[in-house]
């Protein structure tokens, strides 16, 4: 969807004069956000939920043609917007949920604490086991259907990180002093396994996007790095013929590998792609 399909003419106003763009923004910093909130008289739950249409725009859904559009608020009130991405080939399991994707636009930008989820639809049971392994998983406000909610109260009798004795949940990825690309792989939260993993999608040496790997304690919610990268890419509105070549880094003592799931894609959109280990933790 471009903004100019937006039925909500006050905000599409609102964002231009603050963005100085067209452009759908996949973040809203905290200066922006607040701006944006002051220009329309509402609060930063009010302008998330207005944004959710231009959250759905982002999706890429050809088999289930269901648009997910979801926007996480951290505690500095800056936003981070996410849709859902699906593979057009291969089994259902090839898809990220819109949340997770807000999720990870968030830990990617190095957000505060996330406060707040933000969705056009009830989140599946499947995003709720997801979002239970933040920090402040008990303290999370999910709001649908013009409703708030805590997380516990859509997750009852929840299984959680600390059910696998880990002490430390997802919060953030260690990304202040990431430069090479194996230290993003390192910046993976992989309390599980230990696996270390990063993708990264090149035109020319220019990194156009980068993910890592984000770990559940239910192990299947856990983030594919490459439909990680996909959804990335799509919403820093990147089509994929910009991008000439996929790179995938990887411990060496890594249990398993992307490799193949990055092969296929490769073959599937004719791009190359390369495998690199590494050895020093
Ligand atoms: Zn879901």
């Amino acid at each position: 969807m471009s903004p100019n399909k937006l039925q909500d003419p006050a905000l599409l106003q609102a964002l231009q004069q603050v963005l100085f763009t067209e452009q759908v923004p996949h973040m809203l910093n905290s200066a922006q956000s607040a701006a944006l909130c002051k220009q329309l008289s509402c609060s930063v739950l009010e302008l998330a939920e207005r944004m959710l249409p231009l959250a759905a725009s982002f999706a890429v859904t050809p088999k289930s043609h269901f648009n997910v559009g979801a926007i996480a608020i951290d505690t500095q009130q800056q936003l981070f917007l996410g849709a859902n991405y699906e593979l057009a080939y291969g089994p259902l399991t090839g898809s990220l949920h819109g949340e997770q994707s807000a999720i990870f636009n968030a830990l990617s930008h190095q957000a505060s604490s996330i406060e707040s989820l933000v969705i056009n639809a009830a989140p599946c049971g499947y995003c709720r086991q997801f979002m239970n392994e933040l920090e402040n998983a008990k303290d999370l406000q999910i709001r649908f259907n013009q409703q708030n909610y805590r997380l516990p109260q859509l997750l009852p009798e929840s299984f959680g990180p600390g059910d696998l004795g880990i002490t430390a949940p997802l919060h953030h990825l260690a990304l202040s002093d990431a430069h090479k690309p194996s230290d993003f792989a390192k910046a993976s939260y992989a309390p599980y396994s230990h696996t270390q993993s990063a993708m990264f999608a090149y035109q020319g040496d220019k990194l156009l996007a980068w993910s890592c790997y984000i770990e559940n304690v239910a192990f299947s919610p856990s983030l594919s790095p490459l439909l990680t990268l996909l959804s990335q890419l799509n919403l820093n509105h990147l089509s994929l013929d910009k991008v000439e070549r996929f790179e995938l880094w990887e411990h060496n003592d890594n249990r398993f590998s992307f490799k193949q799931e990055l092969q296929n894609f490769a073959e599937y959109s004719e791009k190359p792609m390369t495998h690199h280990g590494y050895s020093k933790t």
